[in-house]
């Protein structure tokens, strides 16, 4: 969420940071604002758009030194006064930040009676006016920020600049992201290296308690004690072409729409069909160490903890491990008991989810085994686990996780072969999930055809008040994060429950205005999940049911058929149709589909 640009280099500033900014929007935000260096430094920042900041910069807003800022508000009001850049009384440094400052109050309070005059709300503000104290001070501006920074408790990211030192900015790490960008005698930084793509591939990422120092000829990395670090850049293989919608109305359905492909690359070059066993590389773990575990936990938020529950069940199936998933948020706060012979695994699309980086450093503390899987190549938690899998899926623009969740469960369907292949899934057993695992791309082909028939049932159902989803076992995750997808994106109330849970008590709420989808597959449960159609409709509830039976208007009031593939793996197919259903609803109300109100990409805050 929200995010930050920063350039140096021969070129004026602006145009690049309203670039990156843009490239960052995806992300969520409230406001936004530019500062450029130019013999003192000129601002602009907006309550409202990227596309309002550009109209309100001048074209004379020339300055080869900038930075700039999408702001998620935590403290204060989205408004002009509160956006980002805040600068000092004397115009001298001006602060971008995300994040929160927890002691923002008490430093507040100090700076104020020792003169300094605040114009916003925000506890970002505490930063410019602590920094234009230490300069004064200091030798440079990364000693001034440095020792700013050691008064201050909380999370940030910043980029700073400073009006009598043109040619440079300093930015620092601790708890949200910094990604250096390298150019040809110009340097970018940013909160995400969307906003880099266009313009360098090569990228650098502070880790917590770093600084970094640009110019235009290249950058130095400092510890929070000043050593100078050493860091390798790495190459990003993402290109500018992920971050636009390619000829879709929204990425969300561009998104979905790249699941056949997406899938495939999650697979690619991990399945051998000599052995019937997965390669996952990055696990960092031999066969006898696999063997020694005795429980999995795993750890995720939204909808990462419900691809983390159908994981679990993967791993229960196919490698007979005891595995369960829990919200990463509530795991950290609730001093976990940490086992040695539990593997850990941690789920984060972009790799910088505050919480789940805060369990993944719990755990680590206590001498926990953390696995990733993670879709961002050298993100926060891909460098703080033991290893993991990377999902391989691109860039997820659109808020609503769709291709990470999907490819998140395949790599679950991976781990869990390779588990269950070093202790007692048989050969034949592998081949038969090698086999399905490859059937899939073309499987969710045959799903996405299926758009027609699924957009006009969402149109149908979304006026509803509310609705109900529901699963057994494999099929109960796949409800949760149907119900999930359907609240994001369309506002809907939606409830999930185990199917078998509903007499015990939401079954109270079943009647005409509460239509629910269920989630039937062809299994050993499929009797007890026709029972459970049966008593809903049996109080005038509406039926539509996602499972492998021909449409039978007995068993359903309206039946969207997928293909079948192993029983283990069919709750990856059965996810698909309501990503679909959850976008065609919010379409049809009208709802800003990529960017829910209230949410944001990555909650890289507490
Ligand atoms: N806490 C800061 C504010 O409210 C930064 C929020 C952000 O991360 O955008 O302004």
């Amino acid at each position: 969420m929200c995010g930050i640009v920063a350039y140096v280099g021969p070129k004026d500033a602006a145009p690049i940071l309203l670039e990156g900014l843009q490239r960052l929007e995806y992300r969520g935000y409230d406001s936004a604002g530019v500062v450029v260096s130019n013999k003192g430094l000129k601002v602009r920042k907006v309550k409202g758009r990227v596309a309002d900041l550009a109209a309100a910069v001048p074209a004379r807003f020339k300055g080869a030194t900038g930075i700039g800022h999408t702001r998620w508000a935590t403290h204060g009001v989205p408004s002009d006064e509160n956006a980002h850049p805040h600068l000092s009384n004397d115009e001298r440094i001006a602060v971008v930040h995300n994040g929160i400052i927890e002691n923002a109050d008490e430093l507040r309070a100090k700076l104020e009676a020792d003169g300094a005059v605040f114009l916003s709300e925000t506890d970002t503000e505490v930063l410019a006016h602590l920094i234009a104290r230490t300069t004064k001070e200091a030798d440079s501006l990364e000693e001034a920020v440095r020792t700013a920074l050691k008064r201050v408790v909380g999370t940030y990211g910043i980029a700073v600049i400073d009006a009598e030192r043109p040619g440079e900015v300093v930015v620092a790490r601790n708890g949200s992201p910094i990604v250096l960008g390298i150019g040809e005698k110009e340097m970018f930084a940013a909160s995400d290296v969307a906003a880099l793509v266009r313009y360098t591939r090569q990228v650098v990422h502070l880790e917590d308690g770093e600084l970094a120092v640009l110019k235009a000829d290249g950058f130095h990395t400092f510890a929070s004690d000043a050593r100078e670090t050493a860091k390798e850049p790495l190459t990003v293989d993402w290109d500018t072409g992920h971050y636009d919608t390619g000829g879709y109305e929204h990425y969300l359905l561009k998104e979905i729409s790249e699941q056949p492909d997406t899938v495939a690359r999650t697979l690619r070059g991990r399945l051998d069909e000599r052995f019937n066993v997965a390669h996952l590389g990055g696990l960092n773990m031999d066969a006898r160490e696999v063997r020694s575990f005795r429980r999995v936990k795993i750890i995720g938020c939204g909808s990462a903890y419900y691809s983390g529950q159908i994981g679990a069940q993967l791993i229960e199936e196919l490698a007979r491990i005891p595995a369960g998933a829990e919200p990463a948020s509530e795991f950290r706060y609730r001093n976990p008991v940490v086992e040695p012979d539990t593997l850990y695994v941690a789920i984060s699309q972009s790799g910088e989810t505050y919480d789940t980086l805060a369990a993944v450093q719990e755990l680590k503390r206590k001498g926990g085994r953390v696995l990733g899987i993670v879709n961002t190549v050298g993100s926060a938690i891909a460098r703080e686990c033991d290893g993991g899998v990377y999902l391989h899926a691109g860039p997820e623009v659109s808020v609503a996780s769709t291709k990470a969740f999907t490819s998140t469960a395949v790599a679950f369907a991976l781990l869990a072969l390779h588990m269950g292949r070093v202790r007692d899934l048989s050969p034949a057993d592998g081949r038969r999930i090698c086999e399905g695992l490859r059937r899939l791309p073309d499987q969710i082909k045959e799903i996405l055809a299926l758009e027609p028939q699924i957009k006009e049932l969402a149109a149908k159902y979304a006026a509803s008040p509310s609705m109900m989803f529901v699963g057994r076992v494999r099929g109960y995750p796949v409800a949760r994060e149907g119900a999930q997808k359907l609240k994001e994106v369309s506002y809907v109330h939606a409830e999930a429950y185990p199917a078998s849970e509903l007499k015990h008590g939401p079954l109270a709420l079943i009647g005409p205005e509460m239509p629910t989808v269920a989630i039937v597959p062809d299994d050993e449960l499929l009797d007890k999940n026709l029972t459970t159609l049966g008593e809903i409709q049996a109080r005038g509830g509406k039926v539509i049911m996602i499972g492998h039976r021909t449409a039978d208007p007995k068993l359903a009031n309206e039946c969207i058929v997928v293909p079948k593939n192993e029983v283990e793996l069919d709750p990856i197919l059965l996810g698909i149709p309501l990503q679909l259903f959850a976008y065609h609803a919010a379409v049809a109300l009208e709802r800003d589909v990529d960017k829910p109100r209230n949410l944001a990409k990555s909650v890289t805050v507490e």
